[in-house]
């Protein structure tokens, strides 16, 4: 017997047939004895509806608050749901929204940090051998206010609640089979990987493979949560990610592309001491994500700051900005949108040189041109145009991995 925490992503629980799907998988595991939680995200494209509701009343952008109390009745609809499903079956079960499990956030709507997690509840609905099924994605705050985690953060509120209650097991299901060397929707030639190491795994979650949040595997590799990545359509072996992988260390991984990345150039500020603090503090406060940094000369004395920020994040960050023009005089800010981040990952390339190089050679031959580049010790990127996302995507995997 054990405690086992599945997550299903919006795919696996889009229609009637696939909540039927998602609840025999459930009910199946409980029937041999195991305690099982449950998170689930909304059905299909329920948030990005929500999101789509709200512009036509907004256009400018309604508050976060109101946001997060929007998007939450997404997954209120689908826990509801499965709920009803397992009842049918005829199984004891409970659903729970994100307060009701306990999931106390700080009050960033729209990106909200898990504080903590009290976990009585959980417990309670456990031992009265309940299925328990939990709303992903959300939380309350200290004024009792709804928060959402941020795009994908169901997989964030699973890894919480397997971490918490000392799960035996964390099954993250999706409409794929597992964690692949590149979107196998977009490369044919991605290979699916039995494991992965959890830093590999959140260098291409958070460059952009978006079958894992990156929060989630931060948390699952603090506390040591390993992680199946796994059909919900197909009874088979999915990917599993941990701290220790026996296989051979590959040079690169996989291959990520982001498409939420706007930069922005601020031209002609002063060269002196303190400029970079002041933007970059301001940013800061403004809880904008700044990615790859260059700063070039500029004419007169002066210099060019370039920055890339998610592409959600770029209305905030002009308003900071904007709102500091006294203290960072700068001639003008320039924003380009059609910007889209490839990344090769792998723990191999720190080792091996001529790994940049390689990624170039592949850029070249497809006829694309290299905006900005940043590396890390298991990571390279660089930003392009996002018309060639896909074709950059396609030609760098296909000469690092056979
Ligand atoms: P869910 O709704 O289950 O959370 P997501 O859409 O968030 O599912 O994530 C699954 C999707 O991630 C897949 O359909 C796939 O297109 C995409 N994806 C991107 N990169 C990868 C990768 N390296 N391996 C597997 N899937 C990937
Ligand atoms: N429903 C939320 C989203 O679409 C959370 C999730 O799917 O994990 O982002
Ligand atoms: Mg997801």
């Amino acid at each position: 017997m054990a405690l086992i925490v599945k997550k299903f992503g919006g795919s696996s629980v889009a229609n009637a047939e696939r909540v039927f799907n998602v609840a025999n998988i459930i009910v199946n595991d409980y029937k041999k004895g195991n305690d099982v939680i449950v998170v689930v995200s909304a059905q299909g494209d329920t948030t990005d509806d929500l999101i789509e509701k709200a512009k036509e009343i907004n256009p400018d952008g309604a508050s976060k608050r109101e946001m997060d109390m929007l998007l939450s009745a997404g997954e209120q609809i689908s826990i509801s749901l499965l709920a009803m499903a397992i009842e049918k079956l005829g199984y004891p079960v409970i659903s729970l929204l994100g307060w009701q499990a306990g999931f106390n956030t700080d009050s960033h709507y729209g990106f909200a940090r898990i504080k903590n997690l009290n976990t009585e509840r959980l417990k309670n609905e456990i031992d009265k051998r309940n299925i328990v099924i939990v709303a992903g994605f959300q939380g309350i705050n200290r004024y009792d206010d709804i928060t959402t985690l941020g795009r994908g953060g169901s997989d964030t509120s699973a890894v919480a609640i397997a971490a918490s209650m000392k799960a035996d097991l964390c099954q993250i299901y999706t409409d794929v089979d597992g964690v692949y060397s590149a979107d196998p929707r977009k490369v044919d030639t991605a290979k699916k990987m039995d494991e992965i190491t959890y830093d590999e795994m959140l260098e291409l979650a958070a460059m952009g493979a978006q079958v894992l949040n990156n929060r989630s595997v931060e948390m699952a590799k603090k506390y040591n949560v390993e992680l199946e990545v796994l059909s919900s359509l197909e009874n088979k072996p999915g990917t599993i990610v941990k701290e220790i992988v026996k296989m051979e260390k590959t040079l690169i991984k996989g291959v990520a592309k982001d498409t939420n990345v706007t930069r922005i150039s601020i031209v002609g500020v002063a060269d002196t001491p303190g400029i970079a603090f002041k933007i970059f503090n301001k940013l800061a406060q403004a809880k904008v994500n700044v990615d790859t940094i260059l700063q070039s000369v500029g004419r007169d004395g002066t210099k060019d700051i370039t920055f890339t920020v998610p592409g959600d994040q770029c209305k905030t960050a002009l308003k900071a900005l904007e709102n500091a023009k006294d203290i960072i005089d700068y001639k003008e800010i320039s924003c380009n949108e059609k910007i889209a981040k490839v990344s090769i990952v792998g723990a191999g390339m720190e080792s091996n040189p001529g790994v940049a190089a390689k990624m170039f050679e592949a850029l070249y031959d497809a006829g694309i041109n290299i905006n900005m580049i940043s590396t890390s010790e298991i990571k390279i990127s660089v930003l392009i145009d996002v018309d060639y996302a896909d074709r950059a995507v396609k030609a760098v995997h296909d000469k690092f991995i056979d």
